[in-house]
């Protein structure tokens, strides 16, 4: 009775195992990203109202509550640039997790090859594994965590399939320029390819502009725009996620979310339909609150000795810790929550080969400014 060959090289997912690590040791949790404070409280009421007043006990449609897909293509037709259908291009899923999941089940193939940008999020490999698709890596470097072009030229075959673009990017928090984008939108076309696209961090650019890869030109055709409620309203526990594309590559998504998990949980669906209302001050609020919270770790972890890549987007942040004794994120994430009472995410497991992640820490920092600040004072403990 074992594990099967799709599933048992991954083992238990980092994110899990660096909280456990947390709890065990009463650290500050800097590892898994997700707030300290309660999620949007309009959004909230939205959810309690439709629990209690009735109507949302039973299963919605398994595309999702229409209210819901109505108001997801009133929010992002203007951000695409275009009128988005609720009914034929708009399907509600458990999280962009399960957005990802139904795209790879639903599209692609065994055998097909699939582009990952490196460092990649954990579930991406392993979606790659259950469709028995083969993985392709092209390598963000620090600093400045770049495309290389070339290589992503190079990666491109006649076999691929699809690719899968997360930006804003999580660990590295680049947020990808018009010139990658255009690129990648070219080659997507030039070989026929699927842009699976992952904007959870879409409303958390600081420098630069998030732009979409599915408004570039020929993309709209062949992109699957994925995203979330639970970074944008710190509802990370409601798990409402949804998938915006053309009827063809909906009709691939649908295929599978109907079997995977038919549908996700009626009231949250409500409270999100609200969430997609939000105003461009709750927008605003959430970027600059962030952005100071980025700039106090990022200037604290520098004072501490860390060579900090300050990112553009994202709650996320990877730090050098070149000057502290340690040769493997690790050794030095688990000196650091002995040491320290301190968590963080050691990204080696985001790469296909995990030396080229082994000389950076991940950071988040989704923490009230009091958290982060603590985290930096026990820090400075470790020279
Ligand atoms: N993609 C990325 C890049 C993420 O960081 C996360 C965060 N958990 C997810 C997807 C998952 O999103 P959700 O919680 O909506 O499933
Ligand atoms: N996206 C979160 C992170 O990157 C964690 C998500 C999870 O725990 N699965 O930290």
């Amino acid at each position: 009775m074992s594990i099967a060959d799709r599933l048992a090289s991954f083992g238990v997912t980092i994110f899990s195992e660096m909280t456990a690590l947390a709890l065990e040791h009463d650290a500050i949790n800097l590892g898994q990203g997700f707030p300290n404070w309660a999620g949007a409280e309009f959004v909230k009421d939205a959810a309690a109202r439709s629990l209690v007043e009735g109507g949302s006990d039973q299963y919605p449609p398994s595309q999702g509550v229409p209210a819901l897909r109505q108001a997801i293509a009133d929010r992002y037709g203007p951000l695409l640039g275009r009128q988005v259908d609720p009914v034929g291009e708009v399907t509600i899923t458990c999280g962009c997790t399960e957005a990802l999941a139904a795209s790879f089940l639903g599209l692609i193939d065994p055998g097909d090859e699939v582009i990952l940008i490196e460092p990649f999020y954990d579930a991406y490999p392993v979606f790659v594994s259950m469709t028995g698709a083969v993985p392709r890596y092209v390598t963000l470097r620090p600093p400045g965590f770049g495309i290389d072009l070339e290589e992503l030229r190079s990666t491109f075959s006649p076999n691929t399939r699809a690719i899968v673009v997360n930006n804003p990017h999580n660990p590295t928090g680049r947020v990808f320029t018009d010139e990658e984008l255009a690129v990648i939108a070219s080659l997507c076309v030039e070989y026929d390819v699927i842009a699976i696209t992952d904007e959870v961090y879409e409303e958390m650019v600081y420098d630069g502009d998030h732009r979409r890869l599915a408004t570039y030109e020929g993309m709209w055709e062949r992109t699957l725009t994925l995203s979330s409620i639970g970074k944008t309203f710190s509802l990370t526990g409601w798990k409402v996620g949804w998938g915006i594309a053309p009827p063809a590559l909906t009709a691939g998504l649908r295929a599978a979310h109907q079997f995977l998990t038919f549908t996700t949980p009626t009231p949250v669906q409500h409270g999100a339909v609200v969430a997609m209302g939000a105003t461009a001050g709750f927008y605003e609020d959430l970027r600059s609150g962030y952005q100071k919270k980025r700039d106090l770790l990022a200037d604290g972890l520098d004072a501490v000795g860390f060579q900090v890549h300050r990112p553009q987007g994202t709650y996320f942040m990877m730090a050098g810790f070149d000057g502290f004794g340690f040769d493997d994120d690790r050794a030095f994430c688990r000196h650091m929550v002995e040491t320290t009472r301190v968590v963080a995410i050691p990204p080696s497991v985001f790469y296909h080969r995990p030396d080229d992640g082994g000389s950076l820490v991940r950071f988040a920092f989704c923490k009230d400014e009091e958290i982060l600040t603590e985290a930096l004072d026990r820090l400075s403990g470790l020279k």
